[in-house]
């Protein structure tokens, strides 16, 4: 039995899972006729309290397409230095929309409204046109930390004063709303566009949602199109969405439990050193003394745990649905044998 804490995009579909796509009704949704897709893009809308959702094979696609659609070539976007739509979507803000980066620094991958204000740039032939702010809630690099309701809120205010789009890369957001017991529908009214990924904590093989208004997606989904994005029997896998959405969301609140049970054992250990606060189902620490991310992470790969280095002193594990209460006992009893 390996233990896989590397990602939570390991997940394998559960039989349930499995059944819900072997029935799916499904039709061309390049035509709009996929009845599962439709059905999932409503329900997420309605979720999160906005009026339309386009169904992307990819967290990373749904961000870039919103990035596209919400800026012009030479445009900025402001977004903290660790945002995933920043540094781990292969530099898409340039590729795919033409638009540069104004990187800010945060906290934990989490930016602040005064931050913000003082990155917009003033309108000036020499500076590049502030038209977009992305946030990241859960944020991926900040160890799965969650965002004050009251910052997002300054932050879209000022983005309302400067006339600038607001975008969430939601990849984790249900972990995040089931961590703070956040209203889902109030995302809506603070964010243009939000994405949100399936393939993650949700234990879908694939997919993500972009929420918007009925223009954008309109706009979005031609976009998608032009990214080679518009998907046929898409229902199959849109059905897994379907099936996490009714199954699967209540119970992140288990993999968070986990996440503070193995936080708890390494904590008790001399070789565990800054770790960032624990608040959903990440955990990144530093391996200090005998042990180096690398070796850590070669001899719990001998006791069958997979941990992810992911710096020269940073280790990343996270939790997930094929993560269960005895594999965080045995991982827990590994780490406490560890000198
Ligand atoms: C995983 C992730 C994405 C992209 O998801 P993919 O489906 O893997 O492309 C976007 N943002 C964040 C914060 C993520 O962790």
């Amino acid at each position: 039995m390996t233990i896989d804490y590397r990602s939570d995009t390991f997940t394998r579909p559960t039989p349930g899972m499995l059944q819900a796509m072997a029935e799916a009704e499904t039709g061309d949704d390049v035509f709009g006729e996929d009845p599962s897709v439709n059905r999932l893009e409503a329900m997420m809308a309605e979720f999160f309290g906005k009026a339309a959702g386009l169904y992307c094979p990819s967290g990373t696609m749904s961000n870039q397409v919103a990035i596209k659609a919400h800026t012009l070539p030479g445009d900025e976007v402001i977004c903290g230095h660790q945002a995933h739509v920043y540094i781990y979507e292969g530099g898409g803000i340039a590729f795919n929309a033409g638009a540069q980066v104004h990187p800010i620094h945060g906290e934990r991958g989490m930016i602040n409204a005064a931050e913000v204000a003082a990155a917009i740039n003033p309108d000036d032939v020499h500076k590049a046109r502030t038209s977009l702010v992305c946030l990241e809630n859960t944020s991926n690099r900040g160890g799965g930390c969650c965002y004050d309701w009251e910052e997002m809120v300054k932050i879209k205010s000022i983005c309302e004063e400067h006339k600038l789009a607001l975008h969430l890369d939601g990849a984790r957001l249900f972990n995040a709303l089931i961590a703070t017991r956040q209203d889902p529908k109030a995302y809506g009214g603070v964010f243009d566009t939000i994405s949100v990924c399936l393939n993650k904590g949700m234990g879908c093989p694939m997919g993500s949602v972009l929420l918007g208004s009925e223009a954008f997606i309109r706009e979005a989904r031609r976009i998608r199109k032009k990214f080679g994005g518009g998907l046929r029997q898409a229902g199959y896998m849109a059905a897994t969405g379907i099936y996490a959405l009714e199954n699967h969301l209540q119970r992140l609140e288990q993999d968070h439990i986990h996440a503070k049970q193995i936080a708890n054992a390494l904590l008790e250990k001399t070789f565990t050193g800054h770790m960032l606060p624990v608040e959903t189902n990440i955990l990144i620490f530093e391996v200090i003394g005998s042990w180096n991310p690398i070796s850590f992470a070669e001899h719990l790969i001998r006791e069958g745990i997979k941990v992810m280095p992911i710096s020269s002193t940073q280790v990343r594990m996270v939790t997930h649905l094929d993560i269960t209460p005895e594999m965080v006992a045995r991982t827990c009893e590994v780490i406490e044998g560890m000198a």
